[in-house]
């Protein structure tokens, strides 16, 4: 499964936040393709469709699909240079999908913070510096490759030291390597390198307990909006300690507490919609009475490719699928409706799933 690391400063919440993720964790045996790793947390992720077609269709169990966050702890100023575990923790890095940048917004004089202040805007950049100079490295090393396999008239090399050029310009600029406007065909020259700064990433602003309702008025969340508007990031403030307190709580209990901090939702289900988005990834549904479930696929991703992240024996004798769209079977009430208005429809190994669409495989074993 795609997963998001979670990275900041020492002190700014982290720990504290991946455990109330663990603790909201998914029943596990549902998920028998997730990694068991304690740093690796399993999550749902909440979709209210899902409630929708579990009426509907009344089937025996529900499961929602789910997601990774990986607790990359200990990135510390000159990792890239091997301090702390450096090197380590951005091997990590280099792992994952997307990146979840925890930052300090909280004021608390009992809890040091490694640069003497709380300052978000400082430790971001903290933080970026070092993936930033991971990939200044990375880069340099290739374009050295690059160069010596050069021939003359070869027009390949030539064009990969361009891409590259220009990512080093970037890079040397204190501009992450995602601020470099590739073309697809570019960007496949490169992708092979796992640039660090390439990766999509989303802030999560750490407020106190007592501001977790109205995060936006504090000014730490206020500059951190800021700055990751001009990169066109996402922020999503969050409280990790009521997150941690919430994780303890189940059903009504939770909707209780939510109801008097005046939280409309949990702050991790926000997060986790937010990292999902920001992933680019779509959800597809199978509807049986045994079974109601989601699945997670890439946007463009084709039916049997779809088909696969059930089983690779559906991918492998994938025959056609029949589709229905969410917002027809919600419509017609009933998949005996759907059939009867002419909204089924059978699609073959080109379709291109959507998001929302409820699938049905047909497939030889
Ligand atoms: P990490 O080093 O980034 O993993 O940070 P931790 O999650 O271990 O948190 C460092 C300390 O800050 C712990 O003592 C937490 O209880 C505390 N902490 C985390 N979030 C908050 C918060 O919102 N308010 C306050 N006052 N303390 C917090």
């Amino acid at each position: 499964p795609l997963s998001c690391g979670i990275v900041g400063l020492p002190n700014v919440g982290k720990s504290t936040l991946f455990n109330a993720i663990t603790q909201a964790g998914a029943e596990s045996a549902n998920y028998p393709f997730c990694t068991i790793d304690p740093n690796v947390g399993v999550v749902e992720v909440p979709d209210e469709r899902l409630d929708k077609l579990t009426e509907i269709v009344k089937p025996n169990r529900t499961v929602p699909t789910a997601f990774e966050f990986v607790d990359i702890a200990g990135l510390v100023a000159g990792a890239s240079k091997g301090e702390g575990l450096g090197n380590k923790f951005l091997a990590h890095i280099r792992e994952v999908d997307a990146i979840v940048h925890v930052v300090r917004c909280f004021r608390d004089d009992n809890i040091t913070h490694v640069a003497g202040r709380v300052d978000p805007l400082s430790d971001i950049q903290t933080i970026n510096l070092e993936l930033i100079l991971a990939d200044l490295d990375t880069v340099e090393k290739r374009m050295e490759r690059t160069r010596k396999s050069m021939k003359g008239g070869d027009k390949k090399p030539a064009q990969e030291l361009a891409v590259l050029e220009r990512l080093k310009e970037a890079l040397y600029n204190d501009k992450p390597a995602r601020s470099v406007e590739l073309s697809d065909e570019e960007r496949l020259v490169v992708r092979d390198l796992h640039l660090l700064t390439m990766k999509p990433v989303l802030y999560a602003a750490n407020v106190s307990e007592s501001e977790a309702a109205d995060a936006d008025n504090n000014p730490f969340v206020q500059q951190v909006r800021e700055f990751a508007a001009a990169e066109g990031a996402e922020v999503v403030p969050i409280s990790a300690r009521v997150e941690a307190e919430i994780a303890e709580l189940d059903g009504d209990d939770k909707k209780l507490f939510l109801e008097e901090l005046g939280l409309a939702e949990s702050g991790l289900n926000r997060l986790i919609k937010a990292a999902y988005k920001l992933l680019g990834l779509y959800t597809y549904f199978t509807a049986g009475v045994q079974e109601v479930r989601a699945w997670t696929i890439r946007k463009g991703t084709k039916a049997p490719q779809a088909a696969g992240v059930i089983h690779s024996d559906f991918e492998r004798g994938f025959i056609r699928a029949e589709v229905v769209s969410y917002d027809d079977l919600v419509a017609a009430g009933s998949m005996n409706a759907v059939r009867e208005r002419g909204q089924l429809r059978l699609e073959g190994k080109d379709y291109v799933v959507q998001d929302g669409d409820i699938m049905h495989f047909r497939f030889n074993v």
